[in-house]
């Protein structure tokens, strides 16, 4: 039967796994091979997907995908697992797990680096959620140094550590499973590790409460010729469990030696770095007991693949020793072999670039599979390679490892019985998202009010202490009110990531996708999308960052482009403003149909998205559920930390040139003539004795908005305005409501006052201000003398507004996050000319109905 017709908390084997491509590697990889059980824990609450439990983690997995997977039902309380009939003699270890844990220590690094430091370059490797980060921010400290990889957006961060006389550099790698390079991870990770910037040393975490899956990895590194040491972290976690572990023999028969850890509190460190500087002495000084083939502790091993395949390897490796010279950052000749073997399709194009010969070494392989084709049967090469590796580890734990035999309700199952149940799943999910978003934005409000209020007053101190002119102007309303305008989200985008931190450290990000991934996948998208989408109603530029969480790059990039149509805040005060003013009666309901718009938009767009551009096969939805784990403060304040300086560092800058450009353009030409009349017309109210206060006041008030209405139309934004109204006029625009667009591609809220200046010449948005708009709106004119907002118009525009470029800020965002302008150049043509397209429809089809 089908994995995806077992019902909860029965138990099965797996009996085969059909599909291709992506999704089998990736299905199999996760320990979903011949032979392993599985126990369904729960369906999410829209029944799919489902939550299994395998290897001893837990995994979520797609029905369609479940359906792929045959399993035999075991009967409850059946079989047992194969490691039960191990005698308890071969896995006695010195010390149990707990005095174990007594014993370890933190690491006392030396504080500064003086004098003639050895080097030392280690990459830390690991599946997701081991502990890479805990122990790369333990062990860097206060010299952490993050820095970008330039062209991906996969980040690796740098870090030292002076320990003993040796100056260690860290490199923290993104987490993967395996390392056959179907995701943009696994790729980067296989590249840097063969590449021109390989570590001397691979430092690999594991999760000691789940070694049959994370020493996959690990064998797929050593196969790589690769010298590692590891880590058994979450050695606290283990030693609560009542299991056994004889690790050094463990070590012994892996050639990888083994330090017990606990990251999250640095215990155990100090023995790691010290094996690992020793194993490093070792290698330079070539002594028997780390390098020898038989005995090192760091001595290669082979996975043997079978009496299938093994000759095939053989035959290949000759070929390849024969015909592809071997330079130092060739990889091993097996790895080569094997890999090709399994039909390594990045490793083949490499090979192809870099080797005259491979050619003739692929077809080779294609012709000795061909000849073995028959023997395959059901199997392929890629399954059999994959049994092999698992067979091997399970062969390893047999010897070493002794699990507690019946699986108590731990912590995390009853927290998952609560937070993705049937019925209460949505509402806490619901309420703790409500909870998010009010706090984003609402509690963020007050800090954004005083840090307004503060960039306000600096700016009136600086334009009453400068001289008038040109450069006061750019200070005050070019650079102060744009640096203004890049720290005011600081607030919203700190509490964001004060919540992102402890959903995704507690474990609750999974949780989530797992209980949204059914409505996402309906859009093409992912569970982890959702989150992006509801942000995206505060604003757009926290929660495109936020779209980090998502590890499939097609799924990230889809949220990320439609993100833009989730209506923000800054787009609110225009329909306030418009939906008053020509639907004062049905405001509430145009604004409802606004924001269904904006989500309507954004599910096609995602649609769109995914059938045409990022079409094709995704990352299946084995998304692993991670154990419960307390957050620390630490970890928690880093995290925000690192976000809001990248967010100042690097949309900081590019915002603030664009709003100084927009300024420019609104500010420019200068009407010196006009501005020369506007000040002899006040000066000579100011002496005309037949005024009294108040009439002299108003007059100078309504001198000043004719001259800023003027300027205004007279500016480059002005003139731009005018030569767009061809293109906009179809829509039933004209050029002032094309002025008030163009300046709202800085910020949306900006179209507001634009439009104030326009109509009333007054930029205020205060309250009274605000009804004298609105009244002018209504009023206004065309020269036909037909009103130029009509409500069919306003619709129109606002539409247009919900829809058109988002704003420079997200833009940018979009440009970073993706990793190239061209997606930000997309959003930009796409999102416009969707908005032009729907209020081109509004605007006709109205037209047809209304007239
Ligand atoms: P990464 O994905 O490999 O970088 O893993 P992280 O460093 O982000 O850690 C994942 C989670 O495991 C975090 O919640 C950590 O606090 C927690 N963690 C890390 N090391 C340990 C450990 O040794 N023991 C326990 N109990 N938790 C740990
Ligand atoms: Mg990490």
């Amino acid at each position: 039967m089908k994995l995806s017709e077992l019902k909860a908390g029965q138990k099965a084997v797996i009996q085969r796994v059909d599909g291709t491509g992506q999704f089998r590697k990736r299905i199999l990889e996760m320990g979903f091979v011949q032979g392993k059980e599985v126990t369904v824990v729960q369906g999410a609450p829209l029944k799919d997907p489902i939550y299994y439990r395998i290897l001893d983690y837990n995994v979520s997995l797609r029905l369609e995908d479940g359906a792929k997977i045959e399993v035999r039902l075991l009967p409850e309380e059946g079989l047992q697992a194969a490691s039960a009939d191990t005698s308890e003699e071969s896995i006695l270890q010195p010390r149990e797990p707990e005095q174990e844990l007594g014993n370890m220590l933190p690491l006392r690094s030396r504080q500064h680096g003086k004098g003639n430091n050895k080097h030392l370059r280690i990459a830390l490797v690991g599946n997701p959620n081991c502990g890479k980060t805990s122990l790369f921010n333990q062990a860097s400290g206060a010299h952490e140094h993050v820095g970008n990889y330039s062209g991906v957006t996969i980040e690796a961060k740098t870090g030292y550590i002076y320990y003993r006389d040796y100056r260690i550099e860290i490199i923290d790698l993104p987490g993967a499973y395996s390392l056959s390079a179907y995701s943009p991870e696994e790729l980067y990770i296989r590249d840097f590790l063969l590449g021109e910037k390989r570590p001397d040393l691979v430092l690999n975490v594991l999760d000691t409460c789940n070694l049959e899956r994370n020493l996959y990895l690990t064998l797929q590194v050593k196969e790589l010729g690769l010298p590692i040491v590891a880590a058994l972290n979450m050695f606290d976690e283990f030693a609560t469990r009542g299991e056994r572990l004889n690790y050094p023999k463990l070590a012994r028969l892996l050639g990888v030696p083994m330090i017990p850890t606990v990251c999250r509190t640095g215990l155990g460190l100090q023995a790691l770095f010290d094996e690992i500087i020793e194993v490093w002495e070792g290698m330079l000084e070539g002594r028997e007991e780390v390098i020898s083939p038989e005995i090192g502790k760091i001595r290669p091993i082979q996975v043997n693949y079978g009496s299938l395949l093994e000759p095939v390897i053989e035959e290949l490796s000759t070929k390849i020793d024969q015909h592809l010279p071997f330079e130092a950052d060739r990889p091993p000749t097996r790895y080569i072999a094997s890999r090709l073997v399994e039909g390594d399709k990045p490793l083949e194009d490499q090979l192809m670039n870099r080797y005259p010969k491979a050619a003739f070494i692929i077809s080779a392989r294609d012709y000795a599979l061909r000849t073995i084709k028959d023997e395959l049967t059901s199997h392929d090469a890629e399954e059999l390679m994959t049994d092999a590796r698992y067979g091997f580890i399970s062969g390893a734990l047999r010897e070493t490892y002794q699990a507690n035999r019946q699986h108590r309700e731990s912590l995390t199952d009853k927290i998952d019985h609560i937070v993705a149940h049937r019925l209460w799943g949505f509402p806490i999910f619901l309420l703790l998202m409500y909870v998010m978003f009010q706090a984003t934005f609402s509690l963020g409000q007050y800090p954004m009010d005083w840090i307004e209020a503060g960039v306000g007053m600096l700016g009136d101190f600086i334009a009453s202490s400068m001289q008038e002119g040109p450069l006061r102007d750019l200070l005050v309303d070019g650079i102060i009110a744009g640096v203004g305008g890049v720290i005011v989200f600081l607030p919203n985008i700190l509490i964001l990531y004060f919540f992102i931190s402890i959903f995704e450290d507690t474990g609750y990000m999974a949780r989530s996708a797992f209980i949204m991934d059914k409505i996402m996948h309906r859009m093409g998208l992912h569970g982890k999308s959702f989150i992006p989408l509801i942000m995206g109603f505060g604003c757009n530029v926290p929660a495109i960052m936020s779209t980090r969480t998502i590890e499939s790059r097609k799924s990230r990039m889809i949220t990320m482009l439609v993100v833009p149509f989730m209506s923000c805040s800054a787009r609110l005060p225009v329909y306030l403003l418009l939906a008053g003013a020509l639907f004062p009666d049905r405001a509430a309901l145009v604004l409802f149909v606004l924001y269904l718009s904006g989500i309507l938009i954004a599910v096609l767009s995602a649609r769109l998205l995914k059938s045409t551009y990022f079409k094709g096969e995704d990352v299946p939805f084995v998304m692993e559920l991670p154990p419960y784990r307390l957050p620390t403060a630490q970890s928690v304040v880093r995290h925000m930390w690192a976000r809001a300086k990248q967010y100042l560092h690097k949309m900081g800058t590019v915002i603030l040139v664009a709003s100084i450009v927009i300024w420019f353009l609104g500010y420019f030409p200068r009407q010196s003539e006009q501005e020369q009349q506007l000040a002899d017309q006040i000066e000579r109210l100011e002496q005309n004795p037949n005024l009294n206060e108040e009439e002299r006041n108003s007059q100078r008030i309504e001198l000043e908005h004719a001259f800023a209405q003027y300027h205004q139309e007279n500016s480059w934004i002005g003139r731009i305005g005018h030569a767009s109204e061809p293109l906009i006029r179809p829509l039933g625009f004209d050029w002032k409501m094309g002025v008030s667009l163009i300046s709202g591609l800085a910020a949306k809220e900006v179209v507001v006052s634009t439009l104030g200046v326009i109509y009333t010449g007054d930029p205020d948005d205060s309250e009274e201000a605000q009804h004298q708009l609105s009244e002018r709106i209504r009023q206004e004119k065309r020269p036909d003398g037909s009103p130029s907002f009509t409500p069919l118009v306003a619709m129109g525009f606002m539409l247009f507004v919900l829809i058109y470029f988002p704003c420079v800020a997200t833009i940018i965002a979009i440009a970073r996050e993706s990793g190239s302008w061209r997606w930000g150049a997309f959003s930009v043509i796409y999102s416009c000319a969707l908005a032009w397209f729907v209020a081109f429809a509004v605007h006709q089809i109205g037209h047809l109905l209304v007239v």
